[in-house]
């Protein structure tokens, strides 16, 4: 923090910033490999962090590319992620997005009937392609604590309900007749999920590929896609679960994923992302309303949507700095019952509300932990957002070296367009 602001990486023209930390990211691809055996393949969800420089390091430290509309495909191409090394995921493919991915021999998981009829009128336009091709199963298995970020309950709107009527025969008959469909695909979970419930969906659709291959007499299902969803602890550092958690839960529900029969993809974007990106943003202002200490800072709902929405959902941990980055406690300064609010004109513009924190004053800093995936991220907009800029970081405490990804034009600069 110190170093950040000896720097200059904050200065009087930033007033958010978000900063990457590029060495924790390494940590954390690594810990991924590590956790799996060798016939795993991770990918990163796009959509948690959509920084083409961020990527372009994930690549180099051995992901692939999950995308889900044609502007992350083209973010992931500028990040020089290969065709092969990428998967689409969508509900909402257009004809044009689906010859794209089977022209480029990119991946795709088909979520419905419709999209299948499109997909086989492409597949005779390009019968050559090497694009990896099969169904997303929902396994409506049910949902976790967040209703919105449940992908696998009976109703989700995701995915080939293989529970429903007779739809598990028909999605039978449909790869014998149709040798292209090699892979299974499921997402069944994300924050809020219990590690059990993922790993019963990804049971249910390897116990579904076992099926169809037996059906057929051969292993036509080649690749199961187990999605992401690994759940993230925004209530501490710690990394819990972590991907070796997870991978022991997954090795006793389906130890076959685990010898070499399938080649396993992986999608995670929170439990990559999150835990190692920080925000932070300048006091503003203070005052007293009501009794409570409100601190008036230039990052809310514009960065932190989620949280200001849906606040119980989606809570963050924050801590105070002083204007020369040295870490506010209860040792230094008076503790109060603290609002951090935005800059935004809506009363739900909060990052956190009723928190015990040492005093805040105008000048001080405020860093929201764990917000490296979903925040700074995902509507990053040059002109739209004056006065934000994203960094990366790494090396070690004594010598941080800060990098510029993005800097957003100067408040005069956009003036100056209008
Ligand atoms: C959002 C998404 C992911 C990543 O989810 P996380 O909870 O961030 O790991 C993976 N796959 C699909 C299809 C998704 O929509």
């Amino acid at each position: 923090m110190k170093t950040a602001i000896a720097t200059n990486v904050i200065d009087s023209d930033l007033t958010a910033i978000g900063i990457m930390d590029f060495d924790g990211l390494q940590k954390t691809v690594a810990a991924a490999y590590d956790a799996f055996p060798k016939n795993f393949f991770h990918t990163f969800a796009v959509k948690a962090n959509a920084l083409v420089e961020v990527l372009r390091v994930l690549r180099e430290y051995g992901m692939g590319a999950e995308v889900a509309s044609p502007g992350e495909l083209l973010i992931a191409k500028n990040a020089g992620f290969l065709n092969q090394d990428i998967i689409f995921d969508s509900p909402a493919k257009t004809l044009h997005d689906l010859r794209t991915c089977i022209k480029n021999d990119i991946s795709i998981n088909i979520d419905n009937l419709q999209e299948l009829t499109r997909v086989e009128q492409l597949m005779q336009e390009h019968p050559n392609t090497k694009s990896v091709i099969g169904f997303r199963i929902n396994p409506q298995i049910g949902g976790g604590a967040i209703s919105s970020t449940s992908t696998a309950t009976a109703t989700s709107k995701f995915g080939y309900p293989l529970a429903d009527a007779n739809n598990r025969q028909e999605l039978i008959n449909i790869y014998r007749q149709r040798p292209w469909l090699t892979s299974l695909h499921t997402h069944s979970g994300s924050q809020g999920c219990a590690l059990e419930l993922m790993a019963k969906g990804i049971e249910v659709i390897t116990e579904l590929a076992e099926e169809i291959n037996n059906n057929i007499g051969s292993q036509q299902v080649v690749r199961i896609d187990i999605g992401g969803g690994l759940p993230v602890n925004f209530a501490s550092e710690d990394v819990t679960p972590s991907f070796a958690d997870y991978a022991q839960i997954l090795k006793k529900n389906v130890p076959l994923l685990f010898t070499n029969k399938y080649q396993v993809k992986t999608e995670f974007g929170r439990a990559i992302a999150a835990k190692n990106g920080v925000i932070i943003t300048r006091v503003e202002y203070t005052k007293n309303s009501g009794g409570r200490h409100i601190a008036t800072t230039h990052a809310g709902a514009q960065i932190f949507t989620r949280t200001a929405f849906l606040p119980k959902s989606w809570p963050i941990r924050v801590t105070g700095f002083s204007a020369e980055g040295i870490e506010k406690t209860a040792d230094t300064c008076e503790v109060v019952t603290t609002d951090v609010a935005g800059p935004c004109c809506f009363a739900g513009d909060l990052i956190c509300v009723g928190k015990q924190l040492p005093k805040l004053v105008p000048n001080d800093y405020v860093m929201a932990h764990d917000t490296g995936g979903y925040y700074f991220s995902n509507h990053f907009d040059y002109n739209s957002l004056p006065r934000v800029g994203v960094f990366s970081v790494s090396g070690d405490d004594e010598n941080l070296n800060f990098s510029c990804i993005r800097k957003a034009d100067s408040f005069e600069d956009v003036a100056n367009k209008m």
